[in-house]
């Protein structure tokens, strides 16, 4: 493998930090928790991204998950094109926001209603304020290491980039405002059972990814889903499952579907628009019945349910609606490739502990079991950093972060898994 350049990126950073804070638009792209400058990218197909540089390099980012066909699928980006031609934006209903919240009340029948939005946090923010109007309580409980998107009540013991930065709150935030947010442990349900004892007839709902996917990949334990479902409902609190990476990823209808759960609400990103800036909570009629103009939670948007973004995810939908073996070949390709990843690493001595789900992976560096943001925390991250830095030297884009998913798409061939395990083979032992 000759040696890469990076000039272009090197600049381009260079001038973005001028005027970007960070040179970046959101934290963990400058990736500096493994101590490395960022690539920037030109473009994107299937399963490669194209650095500025003209690098070529496998995707295991996939956007942070939208791009499960691969990126620039052709008919996605057909429709996309066809809407363009009749503009950008109306600020006023159209036909393909009610054809796209039908597409997800089929997927998600418990999403009996949906609004649309522009982001995973405005869904979850909204989805919150929606289950405080509803059941006339103040608490929220979420869980440490779970990342539910930036807004204030949320940013309390998060995951992702908070963690990748290791601040564990954000300033910014009144202490007065956090103090409404619990915080449990993930998958220990004493942790939540006690604070549903301490603060009885007090919590609004319970906000949790089914799979934590922020923290690295924690699969829940068995069992631990449904025990929120049960303490949920025996107090009268809502559960808000945040499937904003989940979401027509594990199956066409996320984390509900595959693990047979059926929460209040439900909130979806990424995928949903595929590749759009578009994300939806939505729940029980009864639920939705109380967002303005019918409630008095209010919650609105310029650009909710725009027409290029509604666009792109009906088309993707559409494509995984239609293909559900995707499923099966995302997974059976993530499989092959934690199997294959499990063997060299840990052939004589366990270096890696893997997680997997469906077609969502992290590779931890610790010998140890990691099922908690207290096993998270104690991996080796310097390690994970030289990993990267081994990787994407060599051809391969993995998160800039230990705290992070990799995500696998349809587009990713048996030659792409083949390629990535022969570069992990050439960094072996780790040592
Ligand atoms: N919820 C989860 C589970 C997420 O992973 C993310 C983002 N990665 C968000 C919410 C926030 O979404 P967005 O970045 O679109 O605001």
């Amino acid at each position: 493998m000759q040696s890469r350049n990076y000039k272009k990126s090197e600049k381009y950073f260079e001038l973005s930090k001028k005027y970007i804070p960070g040179g970046v638009n959101s934290p963990v792209r400058a990736a500096r928790a493994v101590h490395c400058d960022p690539v920037f990218i030109k473009s994107a197909l299937g399963s490669k991204i194209y650095d500025a540089d003209g690098n070529e390099y496998i995707d295991y980012v996939c956007s942070w998950g939208p791009a499960i066909l691969g990126h620039a699928y052709p008919v996605v980006l057909e429709k996309v094109k066809k809407a363009l031609k009749k503009g950008l934006s109306f600020g006023a209903p159209t036909k393909k926001e009610y054809i796209l919240a039908e597409m997800i009340n089929e997927a998600m029948p418990v999403m009996e209603q949906v609004r649309l939005v522009n982001s995973g946090t405005e869904a979850t923010m909204s989805a919150v304020r929606l289950a405080r109007g509803y059941t006339k309580k103040d608490l929220i409980l979420k869980f440490t290491g779970c990342y539910h998107g930036h807004s204030d009540g949320l940013l309390v013991m998060a995951g992702s980039g908070v963690l990748t930065e290791a601040i564990s709150s954000s300033a910014g935030v009144p202490n007065d405002y956090a103090k409404n947010t619990l915080v449990a442990e993930f998958n220990d349900s004493d942790s939540v059972s006690a604070l549903f004892d301490k603060y009885k007839g007090k919590i609004a709902a319970v906000i949790v990814e089914p799979v934590a996917a922020n923290m690295g990949v924690i699969p829940p334990k068995k069992g631990f889903l449904e025990f929120l479902r049960k303490i949920t409902k025996e107090n009268d609190s809502l559960l808000i499952f945040d499937e904003v990476i989940t979401g027509f990823r594990l199956a066409k209808g996320g984390a509900c579907e595959y693990y047979n759960i059926e929460p209040d609400i439900v909130t979806v990103g990424k995928i949903v628009g595929g590749g759009m800036p578009l994300a939806a909570y939505g729940g029980r009629k009864e639920i939705m019945a109380c967002i303005s103009p019918l409630g008095d939670v209010y919650q609105a948007g310029t650009l909710s349910g725009n027409p290029i973004a509604t666009a792109a995810g009906i088309a993707t939908l559409e494509v995984l609606f239609e293909h559900q073996e995707i499923y099966k070949h995302i997974d059976e390709s993530a499989k092959i490739l934690a199997d294959g990843i499990e063997k060299i690493m840990n052939a004589d001595i366990k270096r890696v502990h893997i997680n997997r789900v469906g077609s969502l992976m992290s590779v931890f560096f610790t010998s140890k079991i990691v099922s908690c943001y207290k096993d998270v925390i104690s991996c080796d991250l310097d390690k994970y950093a030289s990993y990267y830095s081994f990787l994407r030297e060599n051809g391969i884009y993995i998160a800039p972060s230990q705290f992070e998913a990799a995500f696998i798409s349809d587009a990713h061939d048996s030659e792409d898994i083949k390629n990535t395990l022969e570069v992990i083979k050439k960094f072996g032992g780790v040592e």
